[in-house]
Parts: C-alpha cells; structure tokens; sequence
C-alpha cells in the first residue's frame, strides 16, 4: 500500500558508498513513494530506479573544483518542495550526516518548521574500507578511529585542521575529502610526530566495481597517488590495520574484478545478468537500449486471449514473453484455470523459470534454445490440426510460426510486447559509456543489438562483444559487429559461465 503523508515530508536519506546493495530497507521505502529526489554526485544514480517513473529527478551533485548547485539553493529546493507537500528524498552518499552537509539540510528544514526524517546510511569511512578489506578498528592494534577531512575551502587557513591533535590521537585515522591535499596532509601529520612508516592506503570508488586500492606509508602515499593517478572519490587511510588488506581483500579477489562490461539490456526487463556479472566482481554496468511496451496492434492479442482454451500448445519464446502474456491473461481472468487444457513450451532457461514463476508446469523445452531445435521436438510429435498459440514480440522471426504450420499446425503468431528503443539514460550507463567505455559489451536478443546500435554511441576501441547466442551473433555480424564470445547454452547462466572464462584464460 503506498502511503503518502498529507503534508510534505523531506528524507534525508543515505546511499552508501556506492554498491547499490548498501541502501538501507528503509532508504528503498522511501525512494518508493518519493515525488522528488534530490541527488548528489556520490549517491549512485542507479539507486534512482527504486523511485516511481513520475518521480521527479534533480541532480545537486558537486563536480570536484566546481558547484554544480550551491548548498543555498539546494536548501531552498527542499524547503520549496516539501513545503509544496511533496514527499521529498534527498539522496546523499554515504551516512547524511559524516561530512556530507546533511546537518546544515536538516536545521534548513527545521528552522522552515517542516516536517523531516533522517535515514542513517553506510558510510564510505567505515563501509567502504570494509571493501578495500581494511577493517577500520583492530582489538590488537587499533582501537580508536578519528576521521577527519583533509578538505581546504580555497581560502581557507591551513591550521583549520588540527594535525597535532589528529597525530597524536592512538588508532587509525581516516581522511576523507582533500585528495589533492595529500601531499600537505601526509607531511604535516609526519611533521606532527606520525612516523613516515605507518601503514596507509589510499581507497578510490570504494565499493564500487572500479574500486582502485593504493598501499603505501604515510612517508609514501601522496607520491604513489600522483603516480597513479588516483581518481575520485577518495579516502586515505592510516594505521597498522591496512596490513589486514593482505589477508581480507575480498572484493577485489573476486574472478572478474576490475573488469568493465557493459550489459545492454532493456530497463523493465527483469535481467540477472547485470547482478550475476557484479557477483563476480565485473564493474558491470547497463546500457538501457530496449524498451518493453505493450503491442501497438493489440487487436490479434485481445482475441487470442478470448479465445485462449481453445489451444492445444503454448509456445513462449522469451521472458518478456511470458510476462506480457500472464499480465494480460490474469487481467482479463480471475482464474489460472481459464487457461484450459493447453501444453506449454518454451525456449530458454529464462523463459522457463518466469513460466514457473506463475505456477504453471512446462511440457516440452528443447535442450537447445534456439527456435531449430525446438521444431525438432515437435517433428517427433503429431502437431497436424493442433492449435497452436506464439505469445512474441512484434516483428519477431517468422521462421517458428512458418514451419510450425508446414507441419500442419493452425498457427496464432500473437504480438505480445514490442520493444522500442531506450532514449533515457536514467542511471548513466550510456554518460559511462560514451566516457569509460568497458572492455566488453554484452547482447542478449537480437533486438538489443539494433538498438544499441541504434543510439549512435561510439565503439571504444579494443571491446569485446558477448553475445547469448546463434541469433543474436547474426544480428551482430549483419550489423557489422564481431563476436568474441557466445555462450554455449544460450541462457544467461551460460552467458555468465563464458564471460568468466574468456576472462579467466585471456588473462
Ligand atoms: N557522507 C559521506 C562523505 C561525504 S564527504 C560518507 O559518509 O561517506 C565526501 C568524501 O567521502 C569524498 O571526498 C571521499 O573522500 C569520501 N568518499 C565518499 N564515497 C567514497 C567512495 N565510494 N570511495 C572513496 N571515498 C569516498
């Protein structure tokens, strides 16, 4: 039940250091009945999906050196908003409150007497370095922690930071903000009795599939991150704990850590891809190039659904498919039954199980999931005179229809769904692309290669292209792409199985 608060509301809300993962429930509930987000450079805009499509987006980020929205006006927004009796989110990284001018958003709201709420987040200090594999406080060695910010507003007085308090303070200690600083604060902690051999780090994206981890010493670390050239956001870290990393580094031990690939793939489409990639360590990101709407021509689907006892055979060829089909069948029935005595086939691992997911049992799935092999299955069955409904999209093959009915099968080839191509690029994927490029790009129907290419987006050079299967590699090499990898079950498992390897054995 979606509950919306009679007067307006305005959540300060954390998103973590970046891993989408770290939302706190509470975080999700409120990005859910937002009307308005207000967000910032480093909340990760893939968050921003969470929020109902009608929601409006505002972007209040800061670009390093530069204000993209003064911490004013974004004080006045959410008074302005909230004080209009909207639901308000205002998404910030990590916890609100750390660093993050949340305090100052918060009395903003309270001196306006506007009602507000507070939802702590992951803070990227404390969160972030758990995935460099650096826990922050250690029983045998460190067991204070001083965070501190290593920022100096232009202008400002160098001695605003208290370097003799932060050296001489037992424990680690954190610096965030500031990277361009590091170089003074490195020296003037030393100076202020830290020894050059402390044990530091230098953690950027953390928690993020590009996560870069810099180990040094204080006496070092400023002169291995210039070398490096570190990127932002950063934090450094001092204290014996960064000795841990050797043992705990997790995140980046993973297989296909550091790995950029990007998924092309339509933003309802429930994926498994993107997730399955990230599990495994890959800096997977989406590339929206579909999108899933219903059929324009709905007049073939209405009757089919009519008339839907009277088939013999179902045949589901793609996950989208199956949920166009179900959508509209429990729209017009109540009950499953209604479905009446048809079989059901289907192509595809995925397909199966979105079959499951309505609780209806699958009769026949060729081993193969291509549409050849499923003709073969149903050769070795009689199918003359049978009834035979093809739930797809619109403009799909019409090989499956054609041959059904060359043995003798009354054919309904139904469109179910049409996809379109992606224009908005909600979560950046398409801003990452055309910027980092990725060092693979993955396709998994035909119609997400058209589309893809479609968007005009420049080819970085050097990628790598995956593909899911049979299909889809001629989609690709008609269109002049290459195909580095197929996968050999043409499913999404088997997809993730052979982009591990590639990697793997490339490497
Ligand atoms: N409220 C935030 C901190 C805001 S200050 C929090 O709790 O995490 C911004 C600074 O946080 C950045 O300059 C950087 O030092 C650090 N930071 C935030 N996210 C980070 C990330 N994913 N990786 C490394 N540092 C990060």
């Amino acid at each position: 039940m979606k509950k919306k608060p009679a007067e307006g509301i305005c959540y300060l809300v954390g998103a973590g250091p970046g891993d989408p993962g770290l939302l706190t429930l509470r975080g999700c509930e409120c990005l859910r009945r937002a009307d308005v987000v207000i967000y910032d450079y480093l909340s990760n805009p893939e968050l921003l999906r969470f929020a109902p499509e009608s929601a409006e987006r505002i972007y209040a980020g800061k670009i390093a050196g530069q204000h993209a929205i003064h911490q004013e006006e974004t004080n006045g927004m959410l008074i302005k908003f909230t004080r209009a009796g909207k639901c308000v989110v205002r998404l910030k990284g990590g916890d609100p409150f750390l660093f993050g001018r949340g305090g100052e958003e918060a009395v903003a709201l309270a001196a306006a007497g506007l009602r507000f709420e507070v939802v702590p987040g992951v803070t990227s200090a404390i969160g972030g370095l758990a995935y460099a594999g650096i826990p922050v406080t250690h029983r045998t060695s460190n067991s204070m922690l001083t965070i501190f910010t290593g920022h100096e507003g232009p202008g400002k007085d160098t001695s605003s930071i208290d370097y003799k308090a932060i050296a001489s303070a037992p424990g680690t200690k954190v610096m965030l903000m500031g990277l361009k600083n590091l170089a003074t604060v490195t020296r003037e902690l030393t100076c202020a009795g830290m020894s050059e051999s402390t044990p530091a780090a230098l953690v950027s994206n953390a928690s993020m599939g590009r996560q870069q981890t810099i180990v040094g010493t204080l006496g070092t670390l400023a002169e291995l991150a210039k070398a490096n050239e570190s990127g932002t956001p950063a934090m450094a870290i001092f204290g014996e704990v960064v000795n841990l990393r050797g043992s705990l580094n997790w995140f980046e031990n993973r297989p296909l850590f550091g790995r950029r690939i990007a998924v092309t793939r339509s933003r309802t489409q429930v994926s498994g891809l993107l997730e399955a990639l990230r599990e495994l360590g890959a800096d997977a990101y989406e590339l929206p190039t579909i999108r899933i709407e219903p059929p324009r021509e709905k007049t073939a689907f209405v009757e089919a659904l009519a008339d839907v006892r009277s088939y013999d055979w179902i045949v589901f060829t793609s996950p989208n498919g199956v949920e166009a089909f179900f959508n509209a069948f429990y729209t017009a029935y109540e009950d499953a039954r209604e479905l009446g005595g048809a079989r059901l086939a289907v192509i595809g691992g995925g397909t199966a199980k979105k079959v499951r997911e309505y609780r209806f049992g699958i009769d026949l799935i060729p081993k193969e999931f291509v549409a050849e092999s499923l003709l073969k299955e149903f050769k070795k069955l009689n199918v003359e005179h049978l009834r035979i409904l093809l739930p797809r999209a619109a403009g799909a093959r019409e090989l499956l229809a054609s041959e059904l009915e060359n043995l003798g099968a009354i054919v309904d080839d139904v469109p179910v769904y049409e996809t379109v191509p992606e224009r908005v690029d909600v979560a950046g994927g398409m801003r990452r692309f055309r910027e980092e490029g990725a060092d693979m790009i993955s396709f998994t129907s035909g119609s997400t290669a058209i589309n893809f290419m479609k968007l005009g987006l420049p080819m970085p050079e050097g990628i790598k292209t995956a593909s899911i299967g049979p299909v889809t590699s001629g989609e690709l090499r008609k269109l002049g792409l290459p195909v580095d990898l197929e996968a050999p079950q043409h499913d999404i498992p088997s997809l993730v199985e052979a982009i591990r390897r590639f990697f793997t054995i490339s490497n």
